[in-house]
């Protein structure tokens, strides 16, 4: 079943979601070449424990870590380690914080020192894209709006390959809850938005072909060809006119500019 939440659910969400946000941004400040990515995860634990929060991946099926880091041609769900982030990496960072029995989810995709230009493009559609999605999260549209407009701008008019496989979701007291929110689709179908829905949208956009394959740890998605994938996500309430977006990259595209380790999408 679908829960909807008040707006008092709502207000606690974005709560979790702002220590997402700045749980980011702390982790952006520290990027830069020669970092073993498991100090990042480090770095972001301490932080949310620290601010009263609990990460919100680590012991989800299982998953060790306190983020899921996914280098160059993997998706998601990739895995701290002692890998050291090299100059023209494409990094996602995907966190989650359970605060007040509420989860906040967000990703987003860094580029570590000089970036080819065509990743960077993709970055920046792949971001676009996402709040082309997020337009549509408003009462009275369908949920194919949201993936129609995503695939449309992604795929459509970048011919780049979406991930079928995995998908955005709802998103409350648990980490995944229904309804699936997928990054294709035909706008115009599937359920009715309703106030109070809140989601999780977070398309997952490959350089090359969609397809995908799952590495030997059993956790790590990456492209069958190889070339590079984007992610970014945000987690969002359905409201009357506009959707109301509970995490936000302020605070990361911040340290960004400040880090000159990195290369700034805007
Ligand atoms: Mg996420
Ligand atoms: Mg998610």
């Amino acid at each position: 079943m679908v829960y909807y939440k008040t707006q008092e659910e709502i207000e606690l969400m974005r709560l979790s979601n702002l220590m997402v946000s700045k749980t980011h941004a702390e982790v952006a400040s520290f990027i830069r070449p020669g970092i073993p990515s498991i100090k990042l995860d480090q770095i972001a634990e301490e932080y949310i424990r620290d601010n009263g929060g609990v990460p919100g991946f680590k012991g989800y099926n299982d998953f060790p870590y306190t983020l899921c880091m996914s280098i160059n041609d993997e998706v998601v769900h990739g895995m701290p380690g002692t890998r050291e982030l090299r100059e023209g990496d494409a990094v996602s960072v995907d966190c989650g914080v359970i605060l007040n029995e509420f989860y906040g989810d967000s990703a987003y995709t860094y580029c570590v020192g000089e970036m080819k230009p065509e990743i960077i493009q993709l970055l920046k559609v792949t971001k676009e894209a996402l709040y082309l999605g997020i337009e549509q999260a408003v009462v009275g549209r369908r949920l194919g709006d949201i993936s129609g407009a995503i695939q449309k701008f992604a795929e459509g008019k970048h011919g780049y390959g979406i991930v079928r496989e995995l998908v955005g979701h709802g998103v409350g007291k648990s980490l995944h809850e229904k309804p699936e929110v997928p990054n294709y689709g035909r706008q115009g179908t599937g359920p009715k938005l309703k106030k109070g829905l809140v989601i999780a949208i977070e398309p997952m956009i490959n350089l090359g072909k969609r397809h995908v394959k799952q590495l030997d740890d059993g956790w790590t998605i990456a492209t069958r060809d190889g070339m590079v994938s984007a992610h970014f996500e945000h987690t969002i309430a359905v409201q009357e006119k506009k959707a109301d977006i509970l995490s936000t990259f302020e605070y990361t595209e911040e340290a960004i500019k400040k880090n000159s380790e990195l290369t700034a999408l805007v």
